[in-house]
């Protein structure tokens, strides 16, 4: 259920409104918009009856809200939610484009991506210190000697970070160096880390599992937003088909879609989408023009060397190549860049 307060009511009615939700032993969500707050209720297992809050002061409308997701809807709020990630807007008009290395490998390659993606125009920086891979004899990350890389790497370069965290042991840890805490396809459903970043006050980048329906995706942001972390971006970065010509499917229709339905900003990873460095521009531009807020990609010098994900890796000269063909076609959608 949603309680939408009229644009004139006081601080002291959405007050009165969370009181009576959670004197009925549910929790309240007060989500403050541009004209009006609306007040999101969980914890309630079946319908909550609407007369007891349509006749309290300053209350416009009670909606049941019929998806099982609410606090994500746009049914909770119409403004699309700007999450600011170190000082960088994501979800406002500008176009945001986070680059770097799959991994930290050393303070020399992390740090020479960095400058590299700052010089052509990124917006913030990417690097994995904790790795999720599929082989326990696979290089795993640098661990707490990333995260130290990556802050020099913010400290030289002005870009803030973007690092993933793979379990709910490390959240402190990757929390005290990053920007914001990056949830991995394979962990999108890991609901005791999810709950836990909930309670964290940085912002997560959410990425859909890669056989996530649409609905899991925006479930498992729900529960970050449940426990009171709004600053919430999620990323389409492919889902497994029966093709076999790319490593994932990109599944652009996710975007106008996620928009539709919910006010969080949605941003594109066409490395991980495709896995292949040649596939990486070309569906950067569909991501843009499809309305994408924004892309992750990956970048690396010498990627016949690279650690980690090598053949999705664009040199740093695509790179460049990439941000100008964003700069050109942002306007076109109606974006900056
Ligand atoms: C990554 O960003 O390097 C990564 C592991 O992505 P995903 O979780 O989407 O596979
Ligand atoms: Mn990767």
């Amino acid at each position: 259920m949603l309680i939408v307060m009229d644009s004139a009511a006081s601080p002291e009615d959405v007050r009165r409104v969370v009181e009576t939700v959670e004197g009925l032993g549910l929790q309240a969500h007060a989500i403050p918009g541009a004209q009006r707050t609306a007040i999101g209720i969980t914890g309630n297992r079946g319908a909550v009856e609407p007369g007891a809050f349509e006749n309290l002061p300053g209350v416009a409308e009670v909606i049941p809200v019929s998806a099982s997701y609410k606090l994500v809807s746009r049914e909770a709020k119409r403004e699309n939610t700007l999450v600011s990630v170190g000082g960088v807007v994501v979800g406002g008009p500008e176009v945001v484009v986070v680059a770097g290395p799959c991994a930290v490998e050393s303070e020399a390659q992390a740090m020479e991506i960095g400058h590299a993606v700052r010089k052509a125009g990124a917006t913030l920086y990417r690097g994995g210190a904790f790795k999720p891979r599929t082989s326990p004899y696979s290089f795993q990350g640098l661990g707490e000697g990333g995260l130290k890389i990556l802050a020099r790497v913010r400290g030289e370069t002005g870009l803030p970070i973007v690092t993933e965290v793979l379990d709910t042991e490390t959240v402190e840890l990757v929390a005290e160096y990053a920007d914001c805490l990056q949830v991995g396809a394979r962990n999108m459903q890991n609901f005791s880390l999810l709950k836990k970043l909930g309670k964290t006050h940085k912002p997560v980048l959410l990425k859909r599992g890669m056989s996530a329906t649409l609905e899991e995706l925006l479930l498992s942001a729900e529960y970050l937003l449940a426990e009171g972390n709004y600053d919430v971006i999620l990323c389409e970065r492919g889902v497994r088909t029966f093709s076999d010509h790319t490593r994932n499917t990109l599944d652009l229709s996710a975007v106008p879609y996620v928009q539709r339905i919910s006010h969080l900003p949605i941003l594109v990873d066409p490395s991980h989408g495709t896995g292949k460095r040649q596939k990486v521009i070309p569906l950067s531009r569909a991501a843009i023009a499809v309305g994408a807020d924004g892309l992750i990609v990956e970048v690396h010098p010498h990627p016949e060397a690279a650690l980690s994900d090598g053949p999705q890796a664009i040199l740093p000269d695509m790179f460049a190549d990439l941000m100008q063909q964003v700069r050109l076609l942002a306007p076109v959608v109606g974006r900056t860049a």
